[in-house]
């Protein structure tokens, strides 16, 4: 029996017993009209039956009243001890969480949103530097990405899938870089789920770290080999077509250069100077071009001693400019054991001033105007336009 319910019988044994006494106080003075005699009145015993109802009543209220109060402090004192057993499973239920935790190679942790203090594990701390704060007052998406130091390249990919464990309580599952109190980030997969009580408020958020730092980082440095020539660390032929069709698909506003370059008689280099100073040329003309042209510009090796260069906005007399420099540095001369070797490179250009014009008119235009260098006797430049 609960406190609610003590009270509820002891309202109605009362108001039980008032209607009993009002009816049979009703009841004796009806008695009396009838009969027209005072029974019983000026004596002794006729006091004790007028106020023999009244005394009764007042005898069953106070046993009554008695009753009730006694059973009342019977359930007050065994709520206590239950609360008291509640919190004392409570703790220990805590404690054995703690332990599970803390001897787990995950990260967990537990941020709290009804000012219950936050759990998390030592290996937080241990790994970042920095720990989840014992109580967090509001909620937001950035008090969450200042509590787990999220990159601000990836704040807006938090934000937004946050937004969603909040408003919308899901379950949310990301890869995103966590900052380290050294300064540096590492790459983890972060997981959290809201956990709803039984009014579907969220009290809590159940969150899950795992350090993908290695695995994502080799998956990127995969990618980025398939996109690069692995000679000299320029973009490859496929991945600068791609991003030359792109950006054509993408800018219908252009004055742009696709420029081809050719090293002049470069089998010499390998037949006189030896192979390996072959690569050796070919990585320094990679970096050569990389210091000439923009960094927004794409620059690849295309094969062989050719490579090519997409400049993406430039006004055609700069371009002319950006052609004589190149050709200036591109000209080199390399020795081996005594052996002097004077290479230079030809370039041909197809400057682009008008949208719509294809990668592949872009490319066979530059191709020719190439052959045109060496036709014209290399060491030089020529513009085609289209
Ligand atoms: P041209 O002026 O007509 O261009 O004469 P060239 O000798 O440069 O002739 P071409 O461009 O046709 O030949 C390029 C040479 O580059 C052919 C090949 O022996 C050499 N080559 C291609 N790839 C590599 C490489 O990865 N390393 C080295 N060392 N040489 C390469
Ligand atoms: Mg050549």
């Amino acid at each position: 029996m609960n406190l609610k319910k003590n009270r509820a019988i002891y309202f109605i044994l009362f108001f039980m017993l008032l209607f009993m006494y009002i009816f049979a106080f009703g009841y004796t003075m009806t008695a009396k009209a009838s009969t027209g005699n005072e029974t019983h009145s000026g004596t002794q015993g006729g006091f004790i039956y007028s106020y023999g109802y009244f005394i009764l009543g007042l005898l069953l209220f106070a046993i009554i009243t008695i009753v009730v109060l006694f059973n009342n402090i019977r359930i007050r004192r065994k709520n206590t001890e239950s609360l008291k057993d509640e919190e004392r499973r409570l703790i220990l239920q805590q404690k054995r969480y703690r332990m599970i935790l803390d001897n787990s190679d995950e990260l967990f942790y537990e941020i709290s949103l009804s000012g219950e203090p936050c759990i998390a594990t030592e290996k937080i701390k241990e790994k970042f530097g920095w720990d989840i704060p014992r109580i967090v007052d509001a909620l937001s998406v950035r008090t969450l990405s200042e509590i787990l130091h999220v990159h601000p390249d990836d704040e807006e990919q938090f934000f937004s899938s946050t937004e969603g464990l909040i408003s919308n309580k899901e379950v949310k599952d990301l890869q995103i870089r966590l900052g380290k109190t050294d300064g540096s980030y590492i790459w983890c997969r972060v997981m959290y789920l809201p956990v709803i009580d039984e009014d579907n408020n969220m009290v809590s958020i159940v969150g899950k770290i795992e350090d993908v730092d290695s695995t994502v980082r080799e998956n990127q440095n995969l990618k980025m080999k398939t996109r690069m020539d692995s000679l000299t660390g320029l973009l490859n032929k496929k991945t600068f077509e791609d991003e030359v069709r792109e950006y054509i698909d993408e800018n219908t506003a252009i004055s742009a250069a696709f420029i081809f370059v050719d090293m002049d008689y470069f089998k010499n280099v390998n037949d006189l100077l030896g192979h390996i100073m072959g690569d050796q040329v070919i990585k320094d003309t990679a970096v050569k071009l990389q210091v000439i042209f923009a960094n927004c510009d794409l620059v690849a090796r295309f094969g062989g001693d050719e490579y090519c260069v997409f400049v993406k906005d430039i006004p055609l007399d700069t371009l002319a400019d950006k052609l004589n420099f190149a050709i200036d540095k591109l000209s080199d001369v390399y020795t081996n054991n005594g052996i002097r070797v004077k290479l230079t490179a030809s370039i041909g250009a197809a400057y682009c001033s008008s949208p719509g014009i294809g990668y592949d008119s872009l490319l066979e235009k530059a191709d020719r105007a190439v052959y045109q260098a060496k036709e014209n006797g290399r060491n030089q430049y020529v513009i085609g336009y289209l």
